[in-house]
């Protein structure tokens, strides 16, 4: 058996083509049309191609962005001055403060600080304590997409074998709430399960959000599991030149599942797309007009 590929990018370029297709009602009903402020601190190389991307992404579906660009030095006072100013800004819908933060900054005091409605990451204490509560809250972009191919892939997920490998705030646990939602029984591996061979087996649906390149073999899967790769790991491809993989490794894993994502191409995408949707439905929140499109 051979399974099938999930192409992240074509469902992510879906996405985006929706929501932009919505961005003209928002405009006529509020006389605006949404805006994404981004704010990168620093000059980490891969921040900077990600906020280079949402910044070009959020033009093309006709939202407006605003892009903050601090230096490395910029003092947790100033950036938090910054974020009570995005609060405050009626043109603004979204924040998102691109990570990982300068090392003297207290990240998690920065997420705390962004208003919840605007928490378009979904990652402030009350977002996550929502999700957690089964309320409407802005859920975390990566873990959502991966929750949107599941969907668009298997339909109902009542009652599957879920394993999230990776317990952390922005992946694994807003993935296994998410999963938990759709009424699976989730099982959250980590660095300390014992036999993760064994926990991975039983699983229907396998999420891996480790951070370790092909960690997981093909002889792990249960038979025509799914499988979402959420991993990017660059390697040594030889020849002085690298490339990408995920955590899982494909080439035995596509023998097993009956369904995989691609690194690149998979889940990678996704994480955009729903950045730009979660804006949009934060603006229509704000603005107490009704989305639409509810299956956004
Ligand atoms: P993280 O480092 O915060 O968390 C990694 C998790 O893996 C931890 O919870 C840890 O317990 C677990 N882990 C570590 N070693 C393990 C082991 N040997 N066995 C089982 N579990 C182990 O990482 P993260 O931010 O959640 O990201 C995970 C991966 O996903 C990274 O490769 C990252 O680049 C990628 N990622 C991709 C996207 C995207 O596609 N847009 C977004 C976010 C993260």
């Amino acid at each position: 058996m051979t399974a099938t590929v999930i192409d992240g990018k074509a469902f992510a370029a879906d996405l985006r083509a929706r929501v932009a297709g919505l961005v003209p009602a928002f405009a006529a009903a509020t006389g605006r049309v949404p805006g994404l402020a981004v704010v990168l601190v620093g000059e980490d190389p891969a921040s900077a191609v990600y906020v280079k991307s949402k910044g070009r992404m959020t033009k093309e579906a006709g939202m407006a962005g605003f892009e903050h660009r601090l230096p490395a030095e910029t003092t947790q006072a100033d950036l938090l001055a910054l974020v009570d100013t995005l609060n405050a800004d009626g043109a603004v819908d979204g924040i998102l403060v691109q990570l990982p933060l300068p090392r003297h900054i207290d990240e998690a005091a920065v997420i705390a600080r962004i208003a919840p409605a605007k928490d378009v990451d979904g990652f402030t204490p009350e977002n996550a304590g929502r999700l957690a509560a089964g309320l409407p809250a802005l859920v975390p972009c990566t873990p959502l997409g991966c929750l949107m191919l599941l969907k668009d892939r298997l339909g109902d997920l009542t009652g599957l074998d879920a394993v999230v490998i990776g317990r952390s705030n922005i992946v694994g646990k807003p993935m296994a709430q998410l999963l938990l939602g759709e009424s699976c029984t989730v099982t959250i591996a980590h660095s300390r399960t014992r036999d993760l061979p064994a926990v991975v087996r039983r699983a229907d649906i396998v999420v891996a959000a480790v951070g370790r390149p092909r960690m997981v073999p093909g002889d792990w899967l249960k038979p025509g599991a799914t499988v979402i790769d959420v991993g990017i790991n660059r390697i040594e491809a030889g020849d002085g030149k690298t490339r990408l993989v995920g955590d899982v490794d494909y080439d035995s894993a596509v023998e097993t599942a009956a369904a995989i994502t691609p690194v690149p191409g998979g889940v990678g995408p996704m994480t955009i797309a729903v950045l730009l949707r979660n804006t949009l439905v934060a603006a229509h929140r704000r603005a107490g007009v009704p989305l639409a499109d509810a299956s956004l």
